[in-house]
């Protein structure tokens, strides 16, 4: 992997977090692979809905949540999404190293698509 050192994204902290591990191993010994992958894929369309009701509120629709509410609501999501794909990591053997590569070529692949939309 190319080396950037001013850019370099360091997930492990999340990543190799014992609290996390041990919940994720708990997890995956009670339900196997398939329902914390079906779960995972249920917190991203959480996500999905809790950004949705953020924004169709502030474009002034009714909600019956405040505006905090809502962003608490995006933040919760995404620790779920967060949570469940450390899940993903360990039924699939997927070590911190992988990810870690994976986090940074897509952030440079990100940052690239943003300089050529910029013109930078
Ligand atoms: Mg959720």
């Amino acid at each position: 992997m190319e080396e950037h050192p001013n850019r370099i994204i360091r997930g492990y902290t999340i990543m190799i977090n014992g609290f996390l591990i041990q919940l994720g191993l708990r997890a995956l010994s009670m339900h196997g692979r398939a329902p914390l992958m079906l779960k995972c894929s249920e917190e991203c369309g959480e996500l999905s809905q809790a950004i949705s009701k953020y924004l169709c509120t502030e474009a002034g629709m009714y909600s019956d949540k405040t505006m905090g509410e809502l962003r608490q609501d995006i933040i919760d999501e995404m620790a779920d999404v967060i949570i469940t794909s450390l899940n993903i990591r360990l039924s699939m053997d997927i070590t911190p190293r992988e990810l870690e590569e994976a986090v940074h070529r897509k952030a440079l692949r990100f940052e690239e698509k943003m300089d050529k939309v910029s013109g930078t």
